[in-house]
């Protein structure tokens, strides 16, 4: 599947389209079993809805990972309208790092074979990666960029091995993991490995249970650009069912979990997108306004979020997708006062 990841979406996009897809050859199998999490075999029929997570009704789990697998969906907001009509997607009810990471790293780790993993991140992904590995008894280590050191905290909580290194951007710091790699440890490598995107890919169908049950669509859906794998996946699904048009944004400056599309990202090329960019002080406004109006803290990139959407001119339905909350940042914010 990492070799080429549109052979795979070409049976998604049948699948997408029609509501049901039979894996008809070796190939179609194989991503329907990516896609579905489990083995499927030639021949067998599998039917879009089944995408969907199974919640539980009255949120009683057996298990730690259960609030993942079986705590979705994360709540949809609605925030204004219509005309100018938005949903938000609020993705720290994910149980670890609070983070809509929570589900990249489920399925990063699900497909990891060795007990020992290494990753770079700068934040949601390490804290992601420490809590599920503790729990699917992987031995990790992360490698953070300076900007990132605010979740350390977290990490020594969590009793894994991390070390901070003196660099501005996540991907600078990837040459650091090759003696880890020589040693041993596996690289999930989120920046290139297809089933993060593929992770969002079921996402999306959950994402759209959801605003069927309300009688929507959505004509645009707005998120923050990091690997891209979020709302790439988005974008394709909500483009071939229903035209949507996905607006992805990025930090004019810094703007903590998001970068510049020109820093090399695997699967926006995969879409179309519009690309528009917010500052960190415009972020923080996003931020501002939003808590005054709801009361809930949502995170700088959420905000920018926030921001790109007050900006748009157009009526229709919108999806915001506020991947994190701003608790964890209380000491980046201490540093920025
Ligand atoms: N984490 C944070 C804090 C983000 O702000 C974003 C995007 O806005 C993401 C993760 C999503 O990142 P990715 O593009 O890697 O899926």
């Amino acid at each position: 599947m990492s070799s080429d990841v549109g052979v795979c979406l070409r049976h998604y996009r049948e699948l997408v389209k029609s509501g049901r897809y039979k894996a008809s050859s070796r190939e179609a199998a194989e991503c329907l079993s990516l896609l579905f999490g489990r083995s499927i075999a030639v021949g067998e029929e599998m039917r879009l809805d089944e995408l969907m997570p199974k919640p539980r009704a009255h949120r009683v789990y057996d298990s730690p990972l259960e609030l993942l697998t079986a705590g979705w969906p994360t709540p949809l907001l609605k925030v204004s309208g219509p005309p100018k009509e938005a949903y938000a997607k609020l993705e720290w009810y994910n149980p670890f790092s609070a983070s809509v990471k929570d589900r990249t790293v489920y399925y990063l780790l699900r497909s990891v074979e060795g007990e020992r993993v290494v990753e770079v991140s700068s934040g949601n992904v390490a804290v992601a990666l420490a809590a599920v590995g503790n729990v699917l008894g992987k031995k990790v280590k992360v490698y953070i960029p300076t900007a990132g050191r605010y979740v350390a905290p977290f990490l020594d909580f969590l009793g894994v091995e991390y070390q901070v290194l003196d660099v501005s951007m996540t991907v600078e710091a990837l040459e650091h993991l090759q003696k880890d790699i020589r040693e041993g440890a596996v690289h999930p490598n989120q920046f290139g490995n297809d089933l993060n995107f593929i992770a969002h890919l079921r996402t999306a169908a959950e994402l759209d249970w959801q605003l069927s049950s309300v009688g929507r669509r959505p004509d645009y859906i707005i998120a923050g650009l990091g690997t891209s794998g979020h709302a790439s996946a988005l974008g394709f699904y909500f483009g071939v069912k229903y035209g949507t048009k996905l607006i992805g944004v990025q930090p004019r400056d810094w703007i903590p979990g998001v970068r510049r599309v020109e820093t090399g990202m695997k699967w926006i090329p995969l879409v179309e997108a519009e690309i528009v960019e917010v500052s960190l002080r415009e972020a923080l406004e996003g931020v501002r306004e939003f808590a005054r109006k709801t009361g809930l803290l949502i995170g700088p990139s959420a905000g920018a979020v926030y921001k790109a959407f007050t900006a748009q001119r157009h009526d229709g339905v919108y999806v915001l997708i506020f991947p994190d909350s701003l608790m964890k940042y209380a000491l980046l914010l201490e540093q920025l006062r």
